[in-house]
């Protein structure tokens, strides 16, 4: 408990001359017009923290009284949730803490639309129900003409957890040994599976299978062959893996997790399963990650081959937990504008021409060392990410900056997350888009220090 006495008075607000007497009151710097326009926005639970803060600073000493204004706009988040907008400068495509794919600006226009009430299950013509998800359903199977039918989950992991669950509980699943993969964060995928009541019937070793062992495999209680993609790993030497077609003819659906999200192949990444092929060569079942190569948002798809795969899709739909796998209106808007408006920014990224990502280097290098950067272009090697084409590098480009300039640009507004190479911060320009180059630089001035002040310590002045 607190004990406020005439002693501890004096010592926290001080004599009349002492400016922690001046720090201005909580209403009346929530009412200052860009103060109180903050709270409009963010709401003043959020400003009035911030607000606190700023007048212990100011009764600390560590600013005066007439900056309390100015510290609590500094202070004040760009929204109300607490995440921050980062330029990815690493040259990894899909870069799983920056929450992998960029969205397009068609799909965040879809998503901005419907985060208010919108018709996601009503036809309007009718007035009568309308079924959720039709148009993205209908875009992707558009996308995907060999599907027969299609359905979305919240991600990857949950499509296989719900085609695991409504075909193979109580059942068996073969799978390779050598497909058995941990896709990351210590999730596995035969955790996974057996997760949904269903038992694992593995075959084969860790580097190789044939399709004996899978055909001595089945029998009455198989449920289906499950196909994993190794998207995050490369297993070389004496291996041998047996592919869908030679799976086929063995009696039991087959059901692949192509992992990426690939609808059709792509020249650059003959290693890639797509979903169009993959059906093609005689897949039952597709399962696939919506935020990945297909650079949407986070969802997870199934895909049905005509007849019979198209029959499992409808019975998973209706599956009990296909509902508490559903995804939400955001998603359906974002997924359906990613297939059907312009082409998103991984796609963009990943077929940048190389020259001209050497060109926007140059540029970039040139200009900021007209403002006293040390700043040099330099090749660069990217990556596609988000645990998919492993072994695959992309040519790219990059200005490459003093290592020191790494923590200052993380922690900048907006912040730009680089790669450290050979004691270097390099900013890799693949995975940015063009437009975003004036902001790059703007952000790398930001933080460099004033011309003509030396910085031996490897301290950054802004
Ligand atoms: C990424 C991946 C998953 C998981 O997908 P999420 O959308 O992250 O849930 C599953 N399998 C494979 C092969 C993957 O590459």
């Amino acid at each position: 408990m607190r004990k406020a006495g005439p002693s501890e008075e004096s010592a926290v607000t001080g004599p009349a001359t002492d400016p922690r007497r001046r720090v201005p009151r909580t209403d009346v710097v929530l009412a200052e017009p860009r103060i109180a326009e903050a709270v409009e926005r963010l709401g003043r639970e959020l400003v009035k923290r911030a607000v606190v803060a700023a007048q212990q600073r100011a009764r600390r000493g560590e600013i005066t009284p007439e900056a309390v204004p100015g510290a609590v706009l500094d202070a004040l988040p760009a929204t109300a949730a607490g995440l921050r907008p980062v330029l990815n400068a690493t040259g990894v495509l899909l870069h799983t803490n920056l929450g992998r794919a960029p969205l397009s600006a068609a799909a965040r226009e879809a998503l901005s639309l419907a985060a208010g009430t919108c018709d996601v299950e009503l036809d309007l013509t009718t007035g009568g129900r309308g079924r959720r998800g039709h148009g993205a359903i209908e875009a992707l199977l558009a996308a995907v003409p060999g599907a027969g039918a299609a359905h979305l989950a919240n991600n990857g992991a949950a499509a296989l957890a719900l085609v695991a669950t409504a075909l193979a509980a109580g059942r068996e699943i073969v799978i390779a040994r050598g497909e058995l993969v941990e896709i990351g964060d210590g999730f596995r995928i035969p955790d996974l599976l057996t997760s949904t009541g269903a038992r694992l019937r593995e075959v084969g070793t860790t580097n190789r299978v044939h399709p004996a062992d899978y055909a001595d495999a089945i029998g009455p209680d198989t449920a289906f062959i499950l196909k994993v993609h190794p998207s995050n790993f490369l297993v070389s030497g004496f291996t041998r893996a047996v592919d869908i077609p030679a799976l086929t003819g063995l009696g039991a659906p087959v059901v692949a997790d192509i992992g990426s999200g690939l609808l059709a192949p792509h020249p650059l990444l003959p290693g890639e399963p797509d979903a169009a092929s993959t059906l093609a060569a005689g897949a039952t079942l597709v399962t696939a990650s919506g935020d990945k190569l297909l650079g949407g948002p986070q969802a997870g798809l199934l895909l049905g081959a005509p007849g019979v795969g198209a029959e499992l899709v409808q019975r998973i739909r209706r599956h009990p937990l296909a509902r508490a796998m559903r995804v939400d209106k955001l998603t359906l808007a974002a997924f359906e504008a990613t297939l059907r408006g312009p082409v998103p920014p991984t796609r963009t990224a990943l077929d940048a021409d190389p020259a001209d990502l050497r060109a926007r280097a140059r540029r970039l290098a040139a200009l900021l060392a007209g403002h006293g950067v040390e700043a040099e272009a330099v090749e660069s090697a990217a990556t596609v990410g988000g645990g998919g084409a492993p072994g695959v590098t992309l040519p790219s480009a990059a200005v490459a900056l003093p290592e020191r300039y790494a923590a200052a640009l993380r922690s900048g507004d907006p912040a730009v997350l680089g790669r450290l190479e050979h004691g270097r911060c390099l900013l890799d320009l693949r995975a940015l888009p063009p437009e975003a180059d004036a902001t790059l630089a703007a952000a790398v001035r930001a933080v460099a220090p004033a011309r003509g002040n030396n910085c031996q310590n490897g301290v950054i002045h802004s």
